[in-house]
Order: structure tokens, then sequence, then C-alpha cells
């Protein structure tokens, strides 16, 4: 059996749910459980909604009803029959949103986030149940909260490895006969709240369902060729990875390449099943492979460039040396803070860090050491980083810019610029 993940754009209009479904008839001859996204940019108007949940509810209710509209207007595309009862479905599913707007928000936004946001996975996933029980393919919906368990960490939810593989492996029987589509991204804690598992992490849903259920391969489809060195807007050159091993996939993740979730890749190496990136628009095509016995071409460098980086920069008040009890309480708070570190650099009276930009977790992770730490922080940043680069390359490639940190191993370049 194999596990399809259909990301935001494969399911952001009729016609590509439409393409779906041709997808999942090429494929009949497999057994298949589904994971979807959110439509199209529904994850991102959703946010919005929980950020204006706080401050105006007039709001709230305004942005609530442009997603609603939106969905309408897709399923209006799939469906012939005005009533429909997928019509009546979506509305149920949109009235939990509906009745927190009429209370107070509770305390904790990550916990509201969750309980808001997880809706456009749900709302996405039954529609398209519906969509491909109306193409008369057998289909069974489930909910993913029952099946990923995860600690209450809310917005990074931490899975319950144990309870999630046992709940996965029992549908195994049920796929004989039908298609299983359920949520990415999203998962429930022991008291039955929603968690869900950090931006873009249905992919990381798509590797727990695959590695929990012992899939034969999982396929994320997605609307590039397959994994690019480069990201083809940025840069006309880029070119397409044909196969690469696990460890590269990890490392380009973790860099940042915006393909794959970078919690992705470990659950599937470790049950070594293999990953194909495809492009949606054209399923013949070969995509990206990545596996164990996949060789990497060294010849072809990687180039990774994340924006709206931050450069922080640390010492102590007393100029006393940034010691190892400083560094693993700085590192601690980071982590309590969920920030993802993008680059280090010690020296003796500082650390300085790069990363993603994000005012609130910045406060709360600095405002704690205000008495002993000063912080400098210099936004708007870019952060290049080459794996197997060229020097002659990086040079075309930071011309014009301001190099403010920079660090060089044998394999891999990086630079924070302006
Ligand atoms: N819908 C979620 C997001 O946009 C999860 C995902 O698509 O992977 O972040
Ligand atoms: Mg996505």
């Amino acid at each position: 059996m194999k596990v399809f993940k259909f990301g935001g754009f494969a399911v952001s209009s009729a016609a590509n749910i439409k393409n779906l479904v041709r997808i999942i008839n090429i494929n009949s001859t497999d057994q298949l459980l589904i994971i979807v996204s959110a439509m199209g940019k529904t994850t991102d108007a959703l946010e919005k909604l929980c950020a204006a949940y706080i401050k105006s509810r007039e709001e709230a209710i305004l942005l609530l009803q442009e997603i609603k509209d939106f969905h309408e207007q897709i399923i209006a595309g799939l469906f012939e029959l005005k009533e429909h009862p997928v019509y009546d479905e979506v509305a149920n599913t949109f009235i939990e949103i509906e009745w927190m707007l009429e209370d107070e928000p509770h305390p904790d936004y990550d916990f509201n986030y969750d309980q808001i946001v997880s809706i456009g996975e749900l709302v996405s996933s039954k529609i398209i149940a519906a969509y491909l029980t109306e193409c008369n393919i057998n289909t069974k919906w489930i909910d993913a909260r029952s099946y990923i368990h995860t600690d209450n960490s809310y917005r990074e939810g931490i899975i319950d490895w144990d309870k999630t593989a046992a709940s996965i492996l029992s549908l195994k029987d049920q796929l004989k006969n039908q298609i299983i589509i359920s949520q990415g991204f999203i998962g429930g804690t022991s008291e039955n709240f929603t968690t869900t598992l950090g931006r873009e992490g249905s992919d990381y849903s798509a590797a727990i369902f695959s590695s929990c259920i012992q899939a034969k391969s999982l396929t994320v489809w997605k609307d590039v060729p397959g994994i690019m060195n480069a990201d083809p807007a940025l840069f006309s050159s880029a070119q397409k990875y044909e196969e690469l091993p696990y460890s590269e996939a990890l490392e380009l993740a973790y860099y940042g390449a915006n393909i794959i979730h970078p919690k992705t890749i470990k659950p599937l190496q470790n049950a070594g099943i293999p990953l194909y990136v495809k492009p949606f628009l054209k399923p013949e095509e070969s995509g990206t492979r990545i596996d164990q016995s996949a060789k990497l071409d060294t010849d072809i460098q990687a180039i990774i460039l994340k924006k709206n980086q931050i450069l922080l920069t640390i010492s102590t008040r007393d100029f006393s040396y940034m010691d190892e009890m400083y560094l693993s309480e700085l590192l601690k708070s980071f982590s309590e803070a969920h920030i993802k570190l993008n680059m280090m650099q010690l020296s003796a009276l500082s650390v300085s860090v790069c990363f993603d930009q994000d005012a609130g977790k910045l406060k709360r992770m600095t405002d704690k050491f205000h008495d002993k730490l000063l912080f400098s922080a210099t936004e708007g940043l870019e952060l290049l980083t080459v794996i197997y680069f060229k020097e002659e390359e990086i040079q075309q490639l930071i011309k014009g810019k301001t190099i403010v940190m920079e660090q060089f191993s044998k394999k891999t370049a990086q630079l924070v610029m302006k």
C-alpha cells in the first residue's frame, strides 16, 4: 500500500481536485491512504482570523465569511447537486469556529490557534472525501486527531509514537477495499483537544502515517517538478535532482529548502520507506526519489536562500566570557520559545545566532535574560546556504550584498547578508 500527500496547491480549486482524482485513478491498482492539506492559502487566512479574534470579533467574523465563500465556490465547482449533503457537512465544521468566536479567547494563544487553524484540513478532507465518493471511488474519511496522538505542545505537537503507531496500524485491514483519506498537519491530545504539528506539517503527518502503517512508499504531490537544487523562481538555472539519499534531503530541509517539512525524512528513513516528490500537474514525470540507495550528484551545488532573517548578538552585561553555562541556558530558552537556529557563531564574549524573524517569539525569549545579557538584533537579512559550494559561484551569488556573518566548512557555506 502507498501513501499520497496532496498539499494546499493540489486542493486549491475544483480543477485541481479533479486532477487529484485523475492521479488516484491512475494508481487504482494500489491500496491508498491519502493525506490532504487545507485548500490553497486557507491556513494563512485562518491564522489571520486567529489574530483578529483577540482584537476585533467583527473582523474575525468577516474573515471567516471569506474563508467559507472560498470553500463554497470550490464545492459548487465539484458537485452539480445544489442540495448535496457536503454543503451541510462543511457548514457544520465551520460552526466550531463560530462557537469559539462567541466566547472569550482562551488565554493561551497557541491553544486557540490550533483549535481554529485545524478546521482548514478538516473541511478540505471532507470535501474531497465527498467528491471521491461522488466519483464512485470507495472512500472512508477518518479524523487524524484519533490517530496522530500528541502531547499538549500547541502549534508544535510532539508525537506519542507508541500510541500513534498502534492506532494507525489498526487501519491496515480497512485499506483492502477502500481508500482512506485523512488530514495532514493536525493531531489530538489525550484530553481530545486539537494540536497542530507546525506550519507545512502535512508532509510530516504523511510520513508518520507511512511509517506506522509500513507503506511501500510515500508520494508527495507538489507544484514543482521534484526537488530542485535552488528555487526556480529565483534562479533560472535551477535543476532537478533525479534521486537523493535521505541524509542529503534531510540537510536540504534543515537549511530551509522550501520543499519538504524537515521532520518528514527521519520517520521514513528509520522505516526504510522511499519518498517520491512528484509534479502534481504532470504525474507521468519521474519527480525525485529519496531513499537509501540513491546516489548524490555532488557536482550540483544546492543553493538555499532564506529571507526575513534576524541576526541576534548576545553578550554578557559584565563582559565575562560567554561560557558553557550561559550557552546551555540560552539554547534551552531558544528551544522553549520554538526558535529554530539557522546558524550560530561563537566568540569569547558573545554568541551570534540567525533565525526566522518572529517578534513575539524573540521578545518572550529575551525578556527573561534582561538583567544578565545584552541583546542586539538586526532584522531584514537574508541567509544564503550553499552545499557543495564552488568558490567562484559564491562570488556571483553575493554580488552587491553586504556580508554580516559567514561560516565555511569543507562542504557548506553560510552567509548572512543584506
Ligand atoms: N495547511 C498547513 C500549512 O499550510 C499544513 C500544510 O499544508 O502542510 O502550513
Ligand atoms: Mg502546504
